[in-house]
């Protein structure tokens, strides 16, 4: 039995979110390098009945980070407690999460690299050391009391890896990058999905709802409760290839699985900035959305479909970015 500990800033209680996360990494699809490297880790701490090294996980937002720190526990039969780095504005906002660790269990902080420095270094010794320094009392009166903690396991998540601090990056013993997922590995999450919501989809509606998800499983899974809304009140709650089209159309969500957000972005790109180079910012102010938006949620998925590149100048639109938003490439000059 999993007790969590669910304090500050935890992810939403969304009902779908809670169906459809996997429970344990058995149930999980794909990310098969990384499985192996957490089960051969989650063994040998077993057999040596030790907490687990801290892991930290890298990569896009909606790729199973948070779904492994949620698994991962109920592997090793622990409490989890679950954080997130804005959350944790100074040293004392730690305090109750590391007062309340037991031997073995695991403190989850997504968006880690977020946490201020002063939050950082309070981490160090508790993630090295297994205590803290907690000062009593101020000015002439204040004194450190050294406080020991049970040994644990902190899970860290980033979007940006590269933020983090050399020594708190040191400190984690497994340091795993979520990849995108491939089409044949979205397609079996949206099937068992379905079957979670109850829902009947055909085979090539799935792999559809697939191929325009961005290799994302959170995206995927939006898509599918999408679609299947669209089938129950348009339909009879069927999911047919023709009804995922005519829904996918009516959000604007096109071929290539871009959304409106994409599209706006790449239009912005080309129509404004005359394809770039063009610096984040300038793009962001022109949107109207934050420059982090974009770079975390927007651009990791232009990137990879090669619809724009990133130069030391700025960003650019490619040939192939022109072709899909259906404007003409300018005339070298
Ligand atoms: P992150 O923490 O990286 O932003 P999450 O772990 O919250 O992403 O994943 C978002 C959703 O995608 C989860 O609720 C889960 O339903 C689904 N998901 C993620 N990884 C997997 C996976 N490997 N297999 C099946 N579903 C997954």
């Amino acid at each position: 039995m999993v007790r969590e500990t669910v304090a500050v800033q935890e992810e939403p209680n969304d009902e779908n979110e809670i169906i459809l996360r996997p429970k344990r990494m058995a149930d999980m699809v794909g990310q098969k390098e990384v499985m192996a490297v957490l089960q051969i880790a989650i063994d040998a701490a077993q057999k040596r009945n030790s907490p687990l090294g801290h892991i930290l996980f890298d990569g896009p937002p909606g790729l199973g980070k948070t779904t492994f720190a949620t698994c991962i526990p109920r592997e090793m039969g622990a409490t989890v407690q679950m954080a997130s780095g804005p959350g944790l504005k100074a040293p004392k906002d730690l305090l109750p999460y590391l007062t309340n660790i037991e031997l073995g269990s695991v403190l989850f902080i997504d968006e880690i690299h977020r946490i201020p420095k002063a939050v950082e270094e309070y981490l160090y010794t508790a993630m090295e050391d297994f205590r803290i320094d907690i000062v009593l009392g101020e000015g002439v009166n204040a004194r450190t009391v050294n406080l020991p903690l049970k040994p644990f396991t902190l899970i860290g998540a980033t979007t940006r890896a590269g933020m983090l601090s050399g020594p708190l990056r040191d400190r984690f013993q497994i340091r795993e990058h979520l990849g995108f997922y491939s089409l044949d590995e979205l397609t079996e999450i949206l099937l068992r999905n379905a079957k979670k919501l109850q829902v009947n989809i055909k085979n090539d509606a799935a792999h559809e709802i697939a191929q325009r998800s961005r290799g994302t499983p959170r995206v995927a899974n939006n898509r599918l409760l999408w679609v299947r809304d669209y089938a129950m009140s348009k339909a009879d709650g069927q999911i047919t290839l023709q009804l995922t089209h005519d829904a996918l159309r009516m959000t604007g969500i096109d071929e290539l699985g871009l959304d409106r957000q994409d599209r706006r972005y790449l239009e912005t790109l080309i129509r404004v900035f005359l394809g770039g180079p063009a610096g984040i910012e300038a793009i962001a102010h022109t949107m109207n959305v934050s420059a982090d938006t974009l770079v975390d949620e927007v651009e990791p998925f232009l990137l990879r479909s090669e619809l724009i590149i990133r130069s030391p100048r700025g960003r650019c639109a490619t040939p192939k970015g022109y072709k899909h938003m259906k404007y003409e490439l300018p005339k070298a000059s």
